[in-house]
């Protein structure tokens, strides 16, 4: 319907600058392109996706309340994208989907989902929106070794030490500082061992690798529909379903209830439960969309965004003075994300030099993840490049350009 690649195999990136059509006055050049090398911030808007908001715009409407045409389009398109996401991550056909506002809000809802006393394992490394929303005697907030292998056993020894009773690893799939994968089938395999659930952190994992619930064997899956080319306001939680029927609704409201009487409420068990209020119906249909516009197109999008990672990372090594941060020592798989520090030069300025002068969005701070960046850069902060597509080679290669020319003339 709404091709990413056009008929001739062109990539999806080479349509999407004219999608886009953000240009900005630079002062090196005011015709020239605006390179967004932010992706894992949040990535720019698929053409599909926003064709296909502008034909749902004039339909939206309440879900789930009423017998009028609009409302019953805008739930048919809903409730059938629970099917797209289940699809998108190969996930259980008993998984509940439960649609939220992004990863952070996902998390809070599993986190206020567990049963009492779950023991929660996870590396002190993750971004704030996994490694926060547990309290309790019960979380381990495990060092990130290394190794990719000394971070399975690390999780090993720290499950062995939990109590009895349930137990939760939680586990980015890919960092949001470097970009490295994690382990996550080794990890699933030991949270097994363990008795041990396991919830994927997937926000910066699933716009770049398809995701398999099923052969990761993973119990729950989060992510954020503006880091997978849709709009905001919409993310979801799909997994398991028991502990989530059991659990207090995630908000007090309409939608989240079978019935209510002088005498008390009778809550709904399905994922309506967690959803209580007028959800985003737009934000939904438009990560929907997107879903299914990578997932028919992965292979070009891997293509593209290695094509783009092995330039930029061989023409960072060339800036003199510039530093890749990295979590581990072992190779492993990588997104298109990382982060460097250059010598002698404050991350923020750096940023804010690329920005003015070359129109090229990058990100520089701690990235929500103050433990990992801290630790990797010996206390400091850095600067973030992510890659996708609506990135191209010449937009690496003026960043690079940039740095290079940044420091010959100095602070
Ligand atoms: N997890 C990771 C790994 C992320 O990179 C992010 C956002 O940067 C989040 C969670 C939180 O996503 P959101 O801000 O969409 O809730």
């Amino acid at each position: 319907m709404h091709p990413v690649v056009d008929s001739a195999g062109s990539l999806v990136s080479q349509s999407i600058p004219a999608t886009l059509g953000t240009r900005v006055p630079l002062v090196s050049g005011p015709d020239a392109e605006y390179a967004n090398l932010d992706h894992a911030a949040s990535a720019p808007c698929l053409r599909a996706v926003r064709d296909a908001v502008d034909e749902f715009l004039p339909w939206y409407a309440s879900v789930h309340r009423g017998a009028g045409f609009a409302s019953q389009v805008s739930t048919k398109v809903y409730e059938r994208t629970r099917d797209v996401l289940r699809r998108f991550v190969d996930a259980r056909r008993t998984d509940s989907v439960i649609f939220t506002r992004n990863t952070t809000d996902a998390l809070n809802l599993l986190a206020r989902s567990v049963p009492r006393h779950t023991s929660v394992v996870l590396f002190d490394t993750e971004h704030h929106a996994a490694l926060l929303p547990w309290r309790g005697p019960n979380v381990r907030r495990v060092r990130t070794p290394r190794t990719r292998l000394a971070a399975v056993s690390a999780v090993d020894s720290a499950l062995a030490a939990t109590p009895e009773g349930p137990r939760l690893v939680v586990l980015t799939g890919a960092s949001n500082v470097t970009g490295e994968l994690l382990p996550v089938a080794e990890i699933a395999a030991v949270a097994r061992k363990h008795g041990a659930r396991i919830a994927l952190d997937a926000a910066q994992l699933a716009p770049h690798r398809p995701i398999s619930v099923r052969d990761l064997d993973v119990d729950y899956v989060v992510l954020s529909g503006h880091k997978l080319y849709a709009p905001f306001g919409a993310g979801a939680l799909i997994g398991r379903a028991d502990w989530l029927r059991a659990a207090p609704p995630y908000l007090a409201g309409g939608g989240a209830t079978k019935a209510v009487t002088s005498e008390g409420v009778a809550w709904n068990s399905g994922p309506e439960r967690h959803e209580a209020g007028s959800p985003n119906t737009v934000g939904v249909y438009a990560l929907g969309v997107a879903c299914d516009q990578l997932a028919e197109h992965w292979g070009a999008v891997l293509a593209h965004e290695t094509e783009l990672l092995t330039r930029l990372r061989k023409g960072l090594e060339a800036v003199p003075g510039l530093t890749q941060l990295r979590l581990f020592d072992d190779p492993g798989d990588e997104v298109g994300t990382l982060s460097f520090t250059v010598d002698g030069f404050e991350p923020g300025w750096l940023a804010a030099v690329l920005s003015a002068e070359y129109g090229i969005g990058v990100r520089d701070g701690a990235f929500c993840a103050h433990i990992a960046t801290k630790r990797l850069t010996g206390g400091a902060q850095a600067v973030r490049v992510s890659v996708g597509l609506g990135s191209t080679a010449e937009h690496v290669d003026r960043l690079v350009l940039a740095l290079r020319q940044i420091v010959a003339r100095g602070a």
